[in-house]
């Protein structure tokens, strides 16, 4: 895949993970990465109409754009500015090629204008879904919805004919990583009908780590010291710690035959394809 840019019409989100890497980004900008993180949300409600005039312009070529790689794109603040809808209509009409990726169910609302736009251009979606565990979940992306009903909002849109997968991301060492859960996962994403599923392990970069360390000490102290030898000098765990991991995750996806079954597949018609090619 070619360069990808990023689209995200909230900056800050109100679900507040403990290990979410976003309190990196406000740290370097200087905005509070501690408990205030997500306390208030910065709205960019001329968004979709920046991008219409972008896409315009003669010197576009129709790159991927991805939405949500920074924060939620369907946290509960979308019910009400419906900035991610709008952005998905511009980017359906412009048959622009475009993923989203978030937590929030409230992704079905949308399902006619992704429907729209998938006939039309590639457009794929994943949904988050490190852990089934409901302590894990429940201490660690507290204001989330749960997994279970991410995966019927998966079902939905595959059922639409929509491409969706599963991001086991991040996965947590000594917590989410234990065989028996990221089977469940995997387990779970297949019966919802997803058609891949990748997984990362957890990175934690000044910002995102003193507030995961914090939060760790106080739900699963005994843990702490692992995480300290781990992460003592690296923001990123070692192939070593990551590799093995990943293997299980591709070996359960096969096990369990993870691969693209629906019975609708949206694509963009021939011509939007040679029209994209030649631009
Ligand atoms: S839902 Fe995503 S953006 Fe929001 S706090 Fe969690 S990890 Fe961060």
């Amino acid at each position: 895949m070619g360069f990808q840019w990023s689209l995200n019409p909230y900056m800050g989100c109100v679900h507040r993970c403990t290990f979410c890497y976003v309190r990196a980004f406000e740290r370097r900008a200087e905005r509070p990465s501690d408990d205030r993180y997500g306390r208030s949300i910065r709205v960019k409600t001329n968004i979709a109409e920046i991008l219409r005039t972008e896409l315009a312009r003669r010197s576009w070529q129709r790159e991927q754009i991805a939405i949500g790689a920074a924060t939620d794109p369907y946290q509960p603040v979308e019910g009400r500015y419906r900035l991610t809808r709008a952005c998905v209509e511009v980017l359906g009409h412009a048959a622009n090629p475009f993923s989203i990726i978030t937590r929030g169910p409230m992704i079905v609302r949308d399902v006619d204008v992704l429907v729209e736009a998938a006939q039309r251009a590639d457009v794929s979606v994943t949904f988050s879904i490190p852990t089934l565990d409901p302590e894990i979940w429940r201490k660690t992306e507290p204001g989330t919805a749960p997994p279970r009903q991410r995966l019927r909002a998966l079902r939905e849109l595959v059922d639409a004919g929509i491409r969706v997968g599963v991001g086991m991301a991040p996965i947590l060492p000594g917590l989410s990583d234990r065989p028996d859960l990221l089977e469940d996962v995997i387990r779970a994403a297949r019966e919802a009908g997803a058609t891949g599923v990748w997984a990362n392990l957890l990175y934690l970069k000044p910002g995102t780590r003193e507030h995961y360390l914090a939060a760790l000490e106080r739900d699963w102290p005994e843990l702490l010291p692992e995480y300290e030898r781990l992460y003592a000098s690296t923001a990123y765990l070692p192939a070593a710690e990551t590799q093995p991991v990943r293997e299980q995750v591709r070996q359960l996806a096969r096990e369990h035959g993870i691969r693209d079954r629906r019975r609708v597949k949206l694509h963009p018609p021939p011509e939007a394809e040679q029209l994209a090619l030649a631009l």
